[in-house]
């Protein structure tokens, strides 16, 4: 054991001493014992203070080469304290994981080889995709994806993660649906893998055979697209025209999607609004809502899509939640039973419209209509379809006279 700064407290005392003190110290021994023993004039609040540090001979900081000084002021020497070694000069802790400016260094530097790897693996030489490749649904959330998220003058995009709350994103839709979006084009090389917002995300993505879809919220991309057949790589000044053109998508442009494509997209539209409209009301009624909508509610909503419009449906949604909860106002149901009935009352007065043949209200365009920016990109920008949208039912027809519209 070798001392350090050895108090004039203990200079009646010789090393041997002092180290039996400091064992008995460790080992537990009252502090009021000791003093008296040992004759130390102290009072036994202060009497850690008077204790040397002991210098470590054999344990010698990686960065500054300095020996490694453990301070007496803590009470028991375990295997604990021991993990905790400091360097005095540099702070590096000696073992377990150390957060000092040299670590963060290092770290830094082993996190800029690990994005390198990660970019010739997943980025690099991968050939510009024809924007004709894409599905109807991509080009759309693309251009408003695009519209948010890019950085002219990085060229990249920004992370999902930086302007989204905990449940929705910036464009209004589900988290998840703006994640399995990005997935989907990530895994076409529409947009390449270019830097993760939390550096420890690389070591972590280097032991995986796949970056999967958990990691795209917090990834920077570099779209990787061109227009025409020109396959060449874009330069700098191009590639941004490209991503202008895009955010400022037209029905020309997509032109060459089928008039099928379009009502599905339609639908699928439709359909998400009509689930945030019907979870939109449920959350009023039952706070805590902790409710999604299962496989059989998603075919009742898609089948109501089939004979009724959009704004149909807002009305037997806002009827079904009147039955439930009326039930529950009365106290015929728990608040829990009238949220989970919704769906069985929707069924049936979807049914019973359909055997009566009943005139169903188109429920009246206003401020209770649940749109995200996709969805109101699509209807007002590309179809221009000034709302007629949602008082039309979402089929090809119908999708044709719309069509026909922006033709003319
Ligand atoms: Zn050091
Ligand atoms: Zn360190």
């Amino acid at each position: 054991m070798q001392l350090v700064n050895i108090s004039k407290v203990l200079s009646h005392l010789n090393e041997k001493q002092i180290e039996d003190l400091i064992v008995k110290y460790y080992s537990g021994d009252k502090v009021n014992d000791l003093i008296n023993n040992y004759n130390i004039n102290v009072t036994p609040h202060s009497f850690y203070k008077t204790l040397p540090n002991i210098k470590f001979k054999n344990k010698i900081c990686k960065y500054c080469k300095s020996q490694i000084i453990i301070e007496t002021r803590v009470r028991r020497i375990n295997d604990d304290s021991l993990e905790k070694l400091k360097c005095q000069k540099c702070n590096h802790l000696l073992t377990g994981s150390c957060d000092c400016k040299n670590c963060r260094l290092e770290r830094k530097k082993e996190d800029r080889l690990n994005r390198k790897r990660l970019l010739s693996k997943y980025s690099k030489n991968v050939k510009p995709i024809s924007y004709k490749t894409l599905t109807l649904y991509e080009c759309v959330f693309l251009s408003v994806y695009l519209s948010r998220y890019y950085d002219y003058k990085a060229r990249i995009t920004s992370p999902l993660f930086y302007q989204s709350d905990f449940y929705n994103t910036n464009i209004g839709i589900l988290l998840e649906e703006a994640e399995r979006m990005i997935f989907q084009l990530f895994n076409k090389n529409i947009l390449l893998f270019y830097s993760c917002y939390f550096t420890g995300s690389y070591p972590e993505l280097l032991k995986r055979d796949e970056i999967d879809i958990s990691y795209m919220f917090e990834m920077r991309f570099s779209p990787n697209f061109i227009l025409n057949s020109n396959f060449n790589t874009p330069s700098k000044y191009e590639k941004n025209n490209i991503v202008k053109k895009i955010t400022n998508l037209n029905y020309n442009m997509l032109k060459h999607h089928s008039i099928k494509d379009f009502a599905e997209l339609w639908q699928h539209f439709s359909l998400v609004e009509l689930k945030s409209c019907l979870l939109n009301e449920l959350k009023k009624f039952y706070l805590d809502c902790e409710f999604t909508i299962e496989k059989k509610g998603n075919e009742i909503l898609k089948d109501m899509l089939r004979v009724f419009s959009t704004a149909q449906c807002y009305s037997l949604i806002f009827a079904s939640v009147d039955i439930a909860f009326t039930k529950y106002f009365k106290n015929i149901l728990s608040n829990e039973e009238a949220a989970f009935s919704v769906i069985y009352f929707l069924e049936e007065e979807y049914k019973r419209a359909i055997l009566n043949k009943l005139n169903i209200p188109h429920y009246p365009i206003d401020d209770k209509r649940i749109r995200n920016e996709i969805n109101k990109f699509f209807f007002n920008n590309i179809l221009k379809s000034n709302s007629l949208d949602f008082i039309m039912i979402p089929n090809e027809t119908n999708i044709k006279l719309l069509l026909e519209n922006i033709k003319k």
